[in-house]
């Protein structure tokens, strides 16, 4: 029988609920148990894909294609669940297939309503992610904060569930924040309280709490939350600060959540243990030999989340190069304001990730030639490769005014453009080019170097292509098209003869670097780093 863990949030948002939950994943993988995680959004999009990074952060995309919740990439990163679409359910979903349903008259003669018809759409979605694999546990995160009116039929869903599945088979794990006041030199347990109070007042017994805090829980404090918020002592885990992410799943197994979760659930299991992530993952973060620093030019740069999983698959390429990743976040408008030198003549390599629209792209398109003229490593993401082949048309072709039709309608050389097929296409949501193609790599280029094999499988996420008019002129003036979409002969990666490491790519690498499985490109871009540092 498949086991479920529900992971529930209180006080504040940000406390980490998706690192917890991919941190208790790689625990669960640690006792031998296969595992897969599951983010219920409580908004009315259908997916975050029509979101823009200062609503939501990155969309993160599945091999099936699906725009989802950052959050998967953390699970993708911790564990080894393989992810698709069905693993994040969204408010939208749910009443689209509801509605959908009703149309259909499936509920002829009834009145549609939350409960039961919301619910049971909500629980059918979760039990259907367990179906037709040999699963041990369900992780499911509701997203929120207890208390949110949003995200109320999702947690009557949990509550409905976890009393039909009855105890030993579905525990609720609720992460809360205990404050340190300052002023007072104590932490408080109260906002805890009161949350433990608002899930229970719903029906839901918190069966262990998971509580972040910057100072160490004495036993007394962990004693009172204990006696007011019902559970035992020793389900009172504390999750203090840790430096690096990374850390959380030793964190926790050191506070024995490993062996508590599946004493409760009835587990019987076999155990190995985390010492490669902590010897060569978490060691190498805290400790490295060598550092290097990294520029990443974008336009959400102030945003801590619209780049996450670029910011750690370069940590990724670090800690296979046992080399510290200082990562410079430089605003490509205020390179188009004081020009490149003032930013990125300090640093040992360039990025520019994905995008859209035209605000900042000048700046980047100035990054790249940067890189370019200065022999600087430069790897490029989606919008960061079309940024690298414009800035090849207009400086070394000399089409001086080079563009993607995105950018500029009327350009008189479409170097990026839209097949005929997106043309044709007039909704918004969910209709890129998305999700897992395969892409025909060219011997002797550096991303053969890279990744050693012919044909690899990248993530997509975009509208435009490279315009395969310019591939002649091109190949000519030094550009290599060292990686191919062959079904439809679509250029996927660029680089550059005459320059130590250039390489840009048309897909989403980065989707799909794990901390002890560095992306290929991303760990030979940190080496093309180091070697440019010079250490
Ligand atoms: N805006 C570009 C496109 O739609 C690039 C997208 C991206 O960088 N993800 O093709």
């Amino acid at each position: 029988m498949i086991k479920y863990i529900f992971i529930t949030g209180g006080v504040v948002s940000s406390l980490g609920k998706g690192i917890a939950s991919a941190s208790i994943g790689k625990l669960l993988e640690s006792k031998g148990l296969k595992v897969s995680l599951i983010k219920c959004d409580p908004y009315i999009n259908v997916d975050p894909g029509t979101m823009n990074p200062y609503q939501h952060g990155e969309v993160y995309v599945t091999e099936d294609g699906a725009e989802t919740d950052l959050d998967l990439g953390h699970y993708e990163r911790f564990t080894h669940a393989r992810l698709s679409k069905a693993n994040n359910i969204t408010t939208g979903k749910i009443y689209d297939a509801v509605i959908r349903k009703e149309r259909r008259g499936d509920y002829l003669g009834s009145t549609v309503q939350v409960i039961p018809h919301i619910t049971d759409e909500i629980k059918h979605s979760i039990t259907n992610v367990a179906k037709n694999t040999n699963l041990d546990v369900v992780i499911v995160e509701i997203g929120g904060t207890v208390g949110d009116i949003e995200s109320l039929p999702f947690l009557e869903a949990i509550r409905q569930l976890k009393q039909a599945l009855g105890r030993g088979n579905a525990i609720d794990i609720h992460l809360t924040l205990v404050p340190y006041i300052k002023t007072a030199d104590e932490v408080k347990t109260k906002p805890t309280q009161h949350s433990v109070g608002k899930l229970r007042e719903i029906g839901i017994q918190p069966d262990i709490l998971l509580c972040r805090t910057e100072k160490s829980l004495s036993l007394d404090v962990r004693e009172k939350i204990a006696l007011f918020c019902n559970v035992g002592v020793e389900a009172v885990i504390p999750a203090q600060d840790v430096e690096s992410i990374y850390e959380v799943p030793l964190m926790l197994q050191a506070d024995k959540l490993d062996e508590l979760v599946l004493r409760m659930l009835n587990i019987t299991y076999k155990t190995r243990d985390l010492k490669d992530w902590r010897d060569k993952v978490v060691r190498r973060i805290k400790d490295p030999k060598k550092s290097v620093k990294i520029a990443v030019v974008g336009k959400y740069i102030a945003l801590q989340d619209a780049y996450k999983s670029i910011y750690e698959a370069l940590k990724h390429g670090g800690i296979f190069n046992d080399t510290g990743v200082d990562i410079k976040k430089v605003d490509a408008e205020n390179i188009i304001r004081q020009g490149s030198h003032a930013f990125l003549s300090d640093v040992d390599g360039i990025l520019v990730p994905g995008g859209f629209g035209g605000r900042g792209v000048e700046g980047k398109i100035q990054a790249i030639h940067f890189a370019r003229v200065n022999k600087i490593p430069y790897l490029g993401i989606c919008l960061g490769m079309q940024a690298a082949v414009i800035e090849f048309a207009r400086n070394v072709c000399g089409y001086k005014d080079a563009n993607s039709t995105e950018l500029n309608k009327k350009t008189r050389h479409p170097v990026i453009s839209l097949l005929e097929e997106q043309k044709k296409t007039k909704n918004l949501g969910g209709t890129m080019r998305l999700g897992a193609y395969k892409c025909f790599i060219k011997t002797g280029t550096c991303a053969y170097s890279a990744y050693k094999h012919n044909l690899v499988s990248e993530r997509h996420r975009h509208r435009y292509e490279f315009n395969n008019k310019y591939r002649s002129i091109f190949s000519k003036k030094g550009m290599v098209l060292s990686g191919i979409f062959k079904p439809k002969n679509l250029v996927e990666i660029i680089e550059l003869k005459n320059h130590p490491w250039f390489v840009a790519v048309q897909f989403h690498p980065e989707f799909k670097s794990k901390p002890d499985n560095a992306h290929p490109l991303f760990r030979d871009f940190i080496k093309a780093a180091i070697k440019n540092s010079g250490s």
